[in-house]
């Protein structure tokens, strides 16, 4: 899960909105726990399964599951996503978490309500273990293969990264949800991957704007676009042409580029992830 951060929904599409990090982020993973009374019949793996959630991480949450049995009326803890919570010493910054889980410190920050590290924090992505409170394995990626195809005719180096960044427009710190690509305005954009175009239309602050909508609940978006050539509800191959790079809408940077976000769904919705992931493993 390293390199992955959640976006808040605003919408249908789940935009974010860009320039306001209080806006920019969503409650704390800790704060959105819901409660699940143990019915009888039920079992640890049928309420893991319940929520779409891995037994480990209801176990590390709830010391009272690890018993024989499971004690039927008592309440239990149920994030929303995979992890665990821990403890943490005063003084401990989220970059010591982030070296000691191997988490992004930005994922870390973000989960955590865009907050300094409290006394308690959930670390997403890494798995309660029984033999220790310490041990912990990251749980294995659901993604699948790299993408085959850049969106822009040669790789180039971001003028502005994932995460959260000092953006050079509004020299505020923001989080970035996707990559900005440079290149010339009018160079030809194309889809990373095949899939139905989602959305395609003028959409502030994107501007001229591509959604498209991937197998396994992925997603890829393609903003500021001088011309879109493809149309809504649209299928689309690998490679295909979807528009031209412009500068429409409020880019974060003043220098004309394509700015492309990877998203995936999930409970919470539109999961924006870090592009680079699906090109550098390759
Ligand atoms: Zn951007």
């Amino acid at each position: 899960m390293g390199g992955r951060a959640i976006a808040q929904s605003e919408s249908d599409l789940g935009f974010p909105r860009i320039g306001t990090p209080r806006n920019t982020c969503p409650p704390s993973v800790l704060s959105q726990m819901r409660r699940h009374t143990i019915a009888p019949g039920e079992t640890l793996d049928s309420i893991a399964e319940q929520y779409d959630l891995i037994p480990a991480t209801l176990l590390g949450m709830n010391p009272i599951l690890r018993g024989d049995r499971l004690p039927v009326g008592r309440e239990i803890l149920v994030p929303p996503l995979n992890g665990i919570r821990i403890t943490v010493s005063t003084g401990t910054t989220w970059q010591d978490l982030a070296e000691e889980y191997n988490i992004r410190a930005d994922t870390l920050f973000e989960v955590n309500g865009c907050q300094p590290p409290s006394n308690t924090a959930f670390v997403p992505g890494v798995n309660w273990s029984p033999l220790s409170e310490e041990v912990e394995t990251p749980i294995a990626e659901k993604r699948a293969s790299a993408f085959a195809v850049y969106p822009l005719p040669n790789p180039v180096e971001a003028i502005v990264g994932y995460g959260w960044v000092l953006t050079p427009r509004s020299s505020s710190v923001v989080f970035h949800s996707g990559l900005d690509l440079p290149a010339a305005v009018g160079t030809p954009v194309r889809t990373v991957e095949g899939g139905t175009v989602a959305f395609a239309g003028t959409r502030n602050p994107y501007g001229n704007f591509v959604v498209i909508n991937h197998r396994q609940g992925r997603q890829t978006r393609y903003a500021h676009l001088e011309r879109i050539d493809v149309r809504q509800g649209q299928t689309v191959e690998a490679g295909d042409r979807i528009g031209t790079v412009g500068i429409t809408g409020t880019p974060d940077s003043p220098q004309p580029h394509l700015h492309f976000e990877v998203r995936s769904n999930s409970d919470l919705g539109w999961v924006a992830e870090n592009p680079l992931a699906y090109y550098e493993t390759r």
